[in-house]
């Protein structure tokens, strides 16, 4: 599977310590991530993660298109809910087009530790045989 991870700042230490926690899990699939959460997450884990442009500067959008080619099978995005980002309206568009393309998406740990769970379980197989914009 290909897992796209994404961090506010007021997360990126909470994204760090769940891919520590889940890093055997992870190590079996394709990581990429967002420039800073990348490179915090990669140097903590040792996890091989491809790496974007930080969100601010279009690394969101990069994600986007990689939804768009059918390329992302699960975003863990950890949002800040206390702090809005300037560009917000852009990460509401990549939480529109996981909903148009059925991309299952954590938004914050608890979703996050259910997801991961069920990736491990395989409940996320369906993705490699179903084609999800056909849904
Ligand atoms: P970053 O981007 O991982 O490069 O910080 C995420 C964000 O938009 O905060």
């Amino acid at each position: 599977m290909n897992i796209a991870l994404i961090a506010h700042d007021a997360k990126k230490e909470l994204m760090v310590q769940f891919c520590i926690a889940y890093c055997g899990i992870l190590s079996r699939h394709n990581i990429c991530a967002t420039g800073t959460t990348g490179k915090m997450v990669a140097e903590a884990t040792g996890l091989k993660i491809t790496r974007f442009l930080s969100g601010e500067q279009g690394g969101d959008q990069q994600i986007m298109a990689r939804i768009g080619y059918n390329e992302i099978d699960l975003l863990m995005f950890f949002r800040d809910p206390l702090n809005p980002k300037p560009h917000e309206a852009k990460e509401m568009d990549l939480l529109r087009l996981c909903d148009m393309h059925n991309i299952p998406v954590a938004t914050n740990i608890a979703t996050g530790e259910v997801l991961i769970h069920g990736l491990e379980r395989g409940d996320l197989d369906w993705r490699n045989i179903v084609n999800p914009g056909s849904l």
